[in-house]
């Protein structure tokens, strides 16, 4: 088969959460591989870079990626990889850890559309979370959790403030809970932010919180926001 006729699938690449979205040499080469001389490598707002390989033995090519530090994820209906900002006041003083424990846990679980989740390592905002679907936002010690923000359209929208003074573990569990409740009760190809206004922000709270500590957290939050 030629390389114009091999059925190909489209893959998204990444280098990782680290110091700002970064590729190293050897791993252009890498990606540069599987690309025909007129073949484009499509780059995506959401740090992430679009690529065709062959369908045929596409698990060698994929662990071909990881070996060289390349995260790699599937296009389509699934939750992106987690944007982040460029962690410029350091890793562990902005969450790196976290960042990359969120990301392992839930980039790449189906979701009746594609799901863009941000995270950002101080209130400045770089990695922009209250302009995505789920927005994480280190402050000190502790973590805040918007939902249903929208950067683009008529009806762009900045997210709501759900929890505030989370744990990493509060958090790792309340984003897994709210993908998980979009996944049963999303309708297909309902997007997230139109599944939040149809549930109710306080619908999805009462979901989520189902710990006497992190209630008594959004209870706390709600009397600030009356
Ligand atoms: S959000 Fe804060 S830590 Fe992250 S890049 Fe911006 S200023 Fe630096």
């Amino acid at each position: 088969m030629t390389l114009e006729t091999e059925k190909k699938i489209k893959v998204a690449v990444n280098g990782g959460i680290n110091y700002g979205a970064k590729l190293n040499g050897k791993q252009l080469m890498t990606l540069a591989k599987y690309l025909d001389d007129d073949q484009e490598l499509e780059v995506t707002t959401f740090q992430q870079l679009y690529i065709e390989i062959p369908e045929d033995g596409n698990e060698k090519v994929l662990n071909e990626f990881e070996e060289v530090g390349l995260s790699c994820y599937p296009v389509g209906n699934f939750v992106k990889s987690l944007r982040t900002c460029n962690f410029c006041k350091g890793s562990e003083q902005e969450g790196m850890p976290v960042a990359k424990e969120l990301n392992k846990r839930i980039a790449g679980k189906p979701v009746p559309f594609t799901l863009k989740p941000a995270y950002t390592g101080c209130p400045i905002g770089c990695g922009e979370p209250m302009m995505n679907d789920i927005g994480v936002m280190k402050m000190k010690d502790t973590y805040t959790l918007y939902i249903g923000g929208k950067s683009k359209g008529h009806d762009a929208r900045v997210g709501i403030k759900l929890m505030e003074k989370l744990t990493p573990e509060e958090i790792y569990d309340s984003v897994e809970k709210i993908i998980s409740m979009y996944s049963e009760q999303g309708k297909k190809r309902e997007s997230f932010y139109r599944f939040v206004s149809r549930i109710g922000i306080e619908e999805i709270r009462k979901s989520v919180c189902n710990s006497d500590e992190t209630w008594d957290k959004t209870f706390e939050l709600e009397r600030r926001e009356m």
